[in-house]
């Protein structure tokens, strides 16, 4: 009895297991969104590996051990790779390399091989194939089997050759890691900062996202690059028959290889290199999460063969997580520029990978309510490379019942106004664009070079007019006088003079800088931009309701509420008005788009359903910028509902109304006519 029992409760755990890997895989692999550090998600595998050696029953072939990835997204074409991408078996420990090494041996009866040594770049694995020496088709790993078809998008990563150099083979496979470099990836969160925009969590799911996504202007606006690291085939006419040299050979093709690749003959000099690398990856301008070892040549790895989702012939020994445990001694609050209310923990100060810790993200509520952190928590710390240091979760066994659950303040701890919480949003916000720290911030933003280039006025002259009160709003710096300025602690002439004569310039600058300046939630330079191609005046934007800016290609629900929601303020209005008073005069430099021009404007659809030549969301794209509008329903106003593969209830309405239903091929021949029109006029 005690044994079914403990049978039960070990068939419990594994379908347990089964279940909280399957939601980390959707999330990592899918939504580039993990909820988990990598250093959980292995425990949590581990753990499954010790019970299905325990118990081999439970290795099922529906068992994430045995399983790569995840299934291609939705939205992307598939691809079915010639021959599988898997994964690599792990090694966490010096005995764990040691014991692959002697059973590797063992099975190719005690002959001595190389071991070539190279970086674990923790990136997005790809496939490129060439036909002919030409870039013809990349794609994601996905399951491992079939994977999404990227090829649009790894075009515009520039290290990856279009065209190949020598004597290429007619066919030619490649496999490597697409990765964003740190320095790019602490840029974009500085920028997504200044917007008052959450930070991306790290490189490697921003830099997966940056590919998984449909508009290859995201992708080429990222700077991917990629280090590749095999053939697709090792079989391929025309490569070296081993490994090492066939990543020269690829080098000379014009692949970027890692220059860290090395080849050894003896398992301490893997170990060598292996410490080396683990007291220097932080020198790398890439994130690195271990180091791969690789037995060479390729007929030996063709006798050692797989076993399951892995090689027998590499393995990836792992760095360790760099973590420690601390006390959380308090949740602190910072507002940014937007109005966002930032939780961060205040931590007892801690040593980890080479820095001390004092504090760290803590993302918002629903992040902290997830991982269940109280005030008074032990709390796991992590630190990842360049990342930003992160709350990985409480110690729970470690409480002692004095911790307080955390609760996001209904004031705004600067100006004490209540605070709102949006529904599209998950960050607690003070609306008051008055509040001095969201005016500090904001003034900032405006005199920044991208924005009004005000030089000459730096963080601390915007903290000292905020405090003598020479300014309480951003016209406020059109109406001082140089007097004013002149009586300021250490500010001398030539200086007021510059201040000033900027100032004065500035009055011309172009709307797209002018709406950047503004600090609208979401509105950065690229989609000031489109909203200045759509609407030729400040005025006419201010009119603008939600529905017609979503209609611009590019504008999400989101940024339409934004800036609808911005105009909406009789505060934002007046500041926008004392600055055309004081000679503020934005021009404009994009010519306008003429909406009542385009051939499909005035025409309402609405999509439903799958369509085979493209995804929904670049149908509608399509639709938008051609002047067409695109509903979320079928109403009496729909002109045509253009209905894909399984339709659905849409289409019961469209026929219900009277609406016009175009099928795929109906649809392809309106946009196709519509868009040789529009490219006549
Ligand atoms: P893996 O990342 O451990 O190893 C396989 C991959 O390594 C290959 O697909 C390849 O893309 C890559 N790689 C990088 N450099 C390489 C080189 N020089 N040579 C060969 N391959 C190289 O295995 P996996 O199955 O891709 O992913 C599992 C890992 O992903 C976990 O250990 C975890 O760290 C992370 N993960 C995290 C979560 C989470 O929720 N945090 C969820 C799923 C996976």
């Amino acid at each position: 009895m005690a044994d079914v029992n403990r049978l039960s409760s070990v068939h419990l755990r594994a379908a347990e297991l089964h279940e909280k890997i399957n939601h980390h895989n959707y999330r990592y692999y899918v939504l580039d969104d993990p909820e988990v550090s990598d250093a959980e998600y292995d425990g949590l595998m581990n753990e499954l590996r010790r019970l299905e050696a325990e118990h081999p029953h439970l290795v099922t072939p529906a068992s994430p051990t045995q399983r790569v990835g995840a299934a291609p997204a939705e939205g992307f074409s598939q691809v079915q790779h010639a021959r599988p991408m898997l994964s690599l078996a792990n090694a966490f420990n010096e005995e764990e390399l040691e014991a692959w090494h002697r059973r590797v041996k063992g099975l190719l009866d005690g002959a001595d091989f190389d071991l070539v040594c190279e970086l674990k770049i923790d990136g997005l694995a790809v496939s490129l194939r060439y036909e002919n020496g030409l870039f013809a088709q990349g794609a994601t790993r996905g399951d491992g089997y079939t994977g999404e078809d990227v090829t649009q998008n790894l075009r515009t990563v520039r290290s990856i050759p279009l065209r190949l150099m020598g004597n290429p083979p007619p066919e030619l496979e490649v496999r490597g890691e697409v990765y964003l470099p740190l320095e790019d990836f602490r840029r974009l969160n500085e920028e997504r900062e200044q917007r008052g925009e959450p930070l991306y969590a790290n490189p490697r799911n921003t830099g997966a996202g940056s590919v998984r996504q449909l508009d290859p202007k995201v992708t080429a606006s990222r700077n991917l690059k990629i280090w590749v690291y095999s053939p697709g085939n090792n079989d391929t006419p025309g490569i070296p028959g081993n490994h090492f040299d066939s990543l020269e050979w690829l080098r000379g093709a014009g692949f970027p290889i890692n220059p860290n690749n090395r080849r050894f003959r003896h398992i301490d000099e893997v170990s060598d290199y292996y410490h080396h690398w683990l007291e220097s990856r932080h020198d790398l301008p890439y994130e690195a999460d271990g180091v791969v070892i690789k037995v060479d040549p390729f007929s030996y790895q063709n006798a050692l063969g797989f076993v399951g989702r892995e090689p027998r012939w590499a393995i990836a020994y792992k760095f360790p997580a760099e973590q420690a445990v601390t006390k959380l001694i308090n949740i602190g609050i910072n507002v940014g520029r937007t109005g966002s209310l930032n939780p961060y923990a205040i931590l007892e100060p801690v040593f980890v990978s080479g820095a001390t810790v004092k504090q760290a993200s803590l993302h918002n509520e629903e992040d902290i309510n997830r991982k269940d952190i109280r005030v008074g928590d032990w709390v796991t710390v992590e630190r990842a490379g360049d990342v930003i240091p992160q709350v990985v979760g409480p110690i729970t066994e470690r409480r002692t019942g004095e911790e307080a659950p955390f609760q996001m303040p209904s004031r705004c701890p600067v100006c004490d106004t209540l605070v709102v919480k949006p529904e599209s949003d998950a960050m607690h916000r003070c609306p008051n664009s008055a509040c001095p720290i969201q005016f500090f911030e904001l003034l900032k933003h405006f005199v920044s070079k991208g924005a009004m280039d005000i030089d000459g006025l730096g963080e601390q002259w915007c903290a000292t007019l905020i405090e003598k009160g020479l300014v309480s709003d951003v016209s406020g710096l059109y109406y001082m006088d140089k007097e004013e300025l002149l009586k300021l602690d250490r500010m001398g002439e030539r200086l007021a003079t510059k201040i000033m004569t900027n100032i004065e310039a500035s009055k011309k600058r172009s709307l797209v800088r002018f709406l950047f300046a503004l600090g609208i939630l979401h509105v950065g330079p690229e989609i000031a931009e489109l909203l200045c191609q759509r609407f030729p005046s400040l005025d006419a934007l201010a009119e603008a309701t939600e529905e017609e800016l979503t209609d611009i290609p590019g504008i999400g629900p989101k940024i339409a509420e934004s800036v609808a929601a911005y105009f909406a303020v009789p505060n934002n209005l007046e500041v926008i008005d004392k600055l055309r008073k004081a000679g503020v005069d934005p021009y404009r430099e994009i010519p306008a788009i003429d909406q009542d021009s385009l051939p499909l404007s005035g025409q309402s659809f609405v999509v439903t359903g799958t369509l085979s030549a493209f995804p929904r969301r670049e149908a509608e794209s399509r639709i938008k910028a051609l002047g067409g509008s695109v509903g979320s329903s079928v109403t009496r106003k729909t002109n045509y509902l253009v209905a894909g593969e399984s339709p659905g209830s849409k289409l019961t309405t469209a026929e219900r109304l009277g609406t016009e239903v175009l099928d795929e091929a109906g649809f392809l021949e309106i946009l196709e006519k519509a868009e040789a029109g529009s490219s006549r006029g």
